[in-house]
């Protein structure tokens, strides 16, 4: 027996065949050409017939898997067309005279290389998109036919990398199971194989060769693990697994439309983090009770360039009606050198302490104007709140709110309607901010704090640098006393504060933050309710002895302790 450990994408067991897939290979030369005028409307054709193509997939998916899951075939169709993307293939035809396939292979690996510089798993996994859009175009300028995927039944697909539009045409009744070498649980592959309801591991590495094809294995989609030839000790373990996993889920999804409430009557909200409108399916099955970070910058990444106002109104308006009515926390582009050099200025030496996130608001003032435009055109459909990432003080939130008026000045000289009860807030995500939060709480009505840069930045730890990893210490009490110290700030001034770092869904953390009164908890939505089941099963009776015992807490030389209950407490007669 084999075992090869990958990254669990996609939940699940299955037993099956492997059928190693390798996709015919594209071969793209650098040939000068005498005619780029030709070469022009070989492209052309390519780019119309690809358009078509894409509308097509998209009508029909939308009928079998629905909209939000077809819309990645909307957002290739915008790969296609982005104006950066468009010019630069044209400036090559015409400029080093090359051929329409040539340049359209280097434009997409210029932007590919750029995405995978993203410091964000979800944003880097748009590569296999630019990818997929490039191999498209690509086959029609050489008039190749698409490949056929046509597999047997119990088939465990395995390969190196397999393509959104690849994985949407899979038969699921036929393809039991995907395993790539390559690829991020965040890629749209991943996230079209958990919508389809099919078990995937990615990453599994060099080790999963074409040797194997034919051979009998099973996945487990829950660890991450592909067993090839398993023996009968393990296939009647994975049996066992299977049987447990599925009464697991189902006892969780008995607690949608329940309430996050402790035995002792303590409740906090859940809301899920997103990237966008592709993970909306698992806000809704999930049940979370709001967004509570949509990190926009996701779509500035997706494009060559800057997206327009409409795109990202109709981004936010979509997320905003799927959500009816719940609270949407949309944050403003945080982006810095980390993520892309492009936008920034591409040379600082320590890109997270940069202009990054809120300083480019002020380096690049139209930038947030289109978005803010965008934003507030949004809110007529839905609960709109908007989030400032690394805040450091009040004048730039005072400089933030002239920006706002003066958008919504526009709008109304526009005769553009727009919601008058929008939320603004900040993250909480700078050492600056803890400190100054009494004052940050007299301008907006909520906080959020981001624990991944309030680690790094309290704990001098560069979250982008794997060899410190063993320095990371999210339950440092450094950290823990500057929670309490932000949720104090802001309690006294009735406003309201979530976390949304990685910290939110750490199941050791949830008493000490239900004791600090934290309002509302972000997490991915596969979390949420696994957490909804632990703060069902918690009696935090004194919650200041809580704190205390773990140190949060201290009392000063006469044995006072400064604790202020702000736990919200409700009737548990449901429990
Ligand atoms: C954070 O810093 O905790 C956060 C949520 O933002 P990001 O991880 O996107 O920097
Ligand atoms: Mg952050």
């Amino acid at each position: 027996m084999q075992r090869i450990r990958g990254r669990a994408a996609s939940g699940g067991i299955v037993f099956g065949k492997i059928k190693f897939y390798r996709r015919d290979d594209i071969t793209v030369k650098k040939h000068k050409v005498s005619n780029p005028e030709l070469e022009l409307q070989r492209y052309e054709y390519a780019k119309e017939v690809s358009l078509k193509e894409l509308d097509e997939l998209y009508e029909r998916e939308v009928r079998k898997i629905g909209k939000d899951h077809a819309e990645i075939f909307m957002i290739h169709r915008m790969l296609i067309e982005d104006f950066g993307f468009v010019t630069k293939i044209e400036e090559l035809i015409r400029n080093e005279c090359v051929t329409a396939d040539y340049a359209v292979h280097r434009a997409a690996a210029e932007v590919a290389s750029s995405l995978g510089r993203a410091e964000d798993d979800y944003i880097r996994a748009r590569t296999a998109d630019v990818l997929d859009i490039s191999g498209r175009l690509i086959r029609h300028i050489q008039n190749k036919s698409e490949q056929k995927l046509e597999f047997e039944r119990n088939t465990i697909l395995c390969t190196y990398d397999l393509e959104p539009s690849e994985t949407i045409r899979l038969d699921k009744h036929l393809v039991r199971a995907v395993c790539t070498c390559y690829g991020s649980v965040t890629s749209h592959t991943s996230i079209l194989t958990r919508t389809m309801g099919i078990p995937s591991i990615a990453s599994l590495g060099k080790g999963l060769t074409d040797e194997y094809d034919g051979c009998d294995a099973i996945v487990d989609g829950y660890a991450g693990i592909l067993y090839i030839d398993p023996d009968n000790a393990t296939k009647r373990r994975m049996i066992e697994k299977r049987e447990e996993e599925g009464r697991k889920r189902e006892l969780l999804m008995r607690l949608r439309g329940r309430k996050n409430v402790t035995l002792d009557g303590r409740e906090i909200a859940l809301y899920a983090n997103i990237s966008g409108l592709t993970d909306m399916k698992y806000v809704v099955e999930n049940d979370a009770e709001g967004i509570g970070l949509l990190r926009s910058e996701f779509m500035y990444l997706q494009n060559d360039d800057f997206p327009d106002e409409e795109l990202q109104f109709y981004t936010y308006r979509r997320v905003l009606e799927r959500m009816g009515g719940k609270r949407v926390v949309v944050r403003t582009l945080d982006i810095g050198e980390d993520k892309n050099p492009d936008f920034t200025y591409g040379d600082s030496e320590n890109p997270a302490m940069g202009v990054r996130s809120i300083r480019l608001f002020f380096e690049k003032p139209e930038v947030f104007r289109t978005q803010l435009r965008a934003l507030y055109r949004a809110s007529m459909y839905g609960k709109l709140a908007i989030m400032f990432p690394l805040i450091v003080d009040p004048e730039e939130i005072q400089a933030i709110k002239a920006t706002i008026s003066n958008v919504l000045e526009e709008l109304d000289s526009e005769g553009i309607p727009y919601s008058h009860d929008v939320e603004i807030g900040i993250m909480v995500e700078t050492p600056a901010a803890v400190m100054l939060s009494d004052e940050l709480a007299q301008e907006v009505d909520f906080f959020n704090i981001g624990t991944n840069d309030l680690e790094q930045y309290v704990l001098a730890i560069d979250r982008t640098d794997s060899r410190l990893e063993k320095y990371c210490r999210p339950h440092h009490k450094a950290l823990i006393r500057m929670i309490k110290m932000a949720a104090d700030n802001i309690h006294r001034c009735g406003k309201w504060v979530g976390i949304c770092g990685e910290l939110a869904g750490e199941p050791e953390l949830l008493e000490t933050f239900m004791s600090l009164g934290i309002d509302m908890l972000s997490v991915s939505p596969n979390k949420i309710l696994p957490m909804r089941r632990r703060i069902r099963a918690l009696k935090i009776n004194d919650p200041k002895e809580l704190l205390l015992s773990k140190g949060i807490l201290k009392a000063d030389a006469e044995g006072n302790v400064d604790f202020t209950d702000y736990g919200k407490k409700v009737n548990n007669e449901e429990q």
